[in-house]
C-alpha cells in the first residue's frame, strides 16, 4: 500500500513540500499519498494577510502577524525560487523590495503552476498527533470547520510546517496594568493610522521595531521612542524618534 504523508500548514514551507512531491511525480516518481491540512481558508501562510486579530472566524488563534503595508525586508533576489523566477511570474523586472501582496502573488503563482491545490484541505486545523510505535504510524486528529466535524487519519510521516511567528511573547513591565493607553504586541499590529498624533513607545530593537516605528512615523505619530534590551539599532532617526535603554516601569502615562 502506498505510504501516506501529512503536511501541516500551506505556508511557503508546506507549499515547498507539495511542489517538491509534484515535481518528482512529473519526473515519473511513484509519490506517496499526500494530505496538507491548512487551518486558514487560503494558502500562503504569513503572506496571506488578515485584518483579524485575536481569534479568527472559526475561533482559532489568528495565525497572521503581517500588517497591511508590510514590504519585504530582504531583497527578492535572495528569496527567488530556483524553478520559478520573478521575471517568469510578472513578465517584467520588478523592484528588489516588493510589498507583501506582490510576494503573496508570486508564492501563489508557483504552486498554481504546479497544480497542487487539490492536496490541501483548507479550513482544517490539526488538533493532535500521536505516534504508535507498534504500527509505526501517526494518528492525526483534525477539526474540519467546513463540515463542522472532527476526524482522525493515519499517516506514515508528518511534516510540521506550521510556522513560528504566530504566538506572541508579551513581556510584563510594572504599571502596564494601570497604563492609560493601549498595550499591544506586534502580532496584532495591522495599520499605523491608528497611531496618528500619538506618542508611541516600542519595546524591541530589531526588524519589527524598526519597521513598525517607521510606519508610525510615516503615518503621523507625534513621537516614537524605541527601547532595547541588548543594543540600540543606532540609525539616524527622524527628529521625533529617540532610542532608549529598556523600559523599567510605567506610571500612568509616563514610561
Ligand atoms: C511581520 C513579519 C514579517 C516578515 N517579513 C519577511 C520578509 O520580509 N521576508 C521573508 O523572507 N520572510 C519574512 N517573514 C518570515 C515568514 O514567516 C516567512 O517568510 C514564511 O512565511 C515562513 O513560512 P512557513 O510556511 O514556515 O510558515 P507560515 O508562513 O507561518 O505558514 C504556516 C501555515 O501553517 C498553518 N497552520 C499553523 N498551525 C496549524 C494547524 N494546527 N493546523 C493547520 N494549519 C496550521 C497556518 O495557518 C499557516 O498557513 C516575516 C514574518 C513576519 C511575522
Amino acid at each position: 500500500m502506498s505510504k501516506r504523508v501529512a503536511i501541516i500548514g500551506a505556508g511557503p514551507s508546506g507549499l515547498a513540500q507539495l511542489r517538491a512531491f509534484q515535481s518528482a511525480k512529473d519526473k515519473g516518481a511513484d509519490i506517496p499519498d499526500i494530505v496538507c491540512f491548512e487551518k486558514q481558508k487560503d494558502w500562503g501562510g504569513m503572506w496571506n494577510y488578515t485584518w483579524r486579530t485575536g481569534l479568527d472566524e472559526n475561533g482559532e488563534p489568528v495565525h497572521g502577524s503581517m500588517y497591511r503595508y508590510l514590504w519585504s525586508n530582504g531583497p527578492k533576489e535572495c528569496l527567488e525560487f530556483a524553478d520559478y523566477t520573478f521575471d517568469e511570474h510578472f513578465g517584467r523586472p520588478i523592484g528588489s523590495y516588493p510589498p507583501r501582496a506582490v510576494l503573496w502573488d508570486y508564492i501563489k503563482g508557483r504552486v498554481e503552476k504546479a497544480g497542487v491545490r487539490d492536496y490541501i484541505r483548507f479550513n482544517t486545523a490539526v488538533r493532535q498527533i500521536s505516534y504508535d510505535t507498534a504500527s509505526q504510524q501517526f494518528s492525526v486528529t483534525v477539526q474540519d470547520y467546513s463540515q463542522d466535524a472532527q476526524y482522525s487519519e493515519t499517516f506514515d510521516y508528518v511534516v510540521v510546517a506550521s510556522g513560528h511567528f504566530s504566538t506572541p511573547n508579551v513581556p510584563f513591565f510594572p504599571g502596564f496594568e494601570t497604563f492609560g493607553g493601549r498595550v499591544l504586541h506586534a502580532h496584532d499590529f495591522r495599520d499605523a493610522l491608528e497611531f496618528k498624533g500619538k506618542d508611541v513607545l516600542i519595546v524591541g530593537g530589531s526588524y519589527s521595531a524598526e519597521d513598525i516605528g517607521s510606519q508610525c512615523y510615516k503615518y503621523g505619530a507625534r513621537s516614537i521612542t524605541s527601547c532595547y534590551r541588548s543594543a540600540p539599532m543606532g540609525y539616524q532617526w527622524p527628529a521625533n524618534w529617540e532610542e532608549k535603554p529598556l523600559l523599567q516601569k510605567v506610571d500612568g502615562n509616563t514610561a
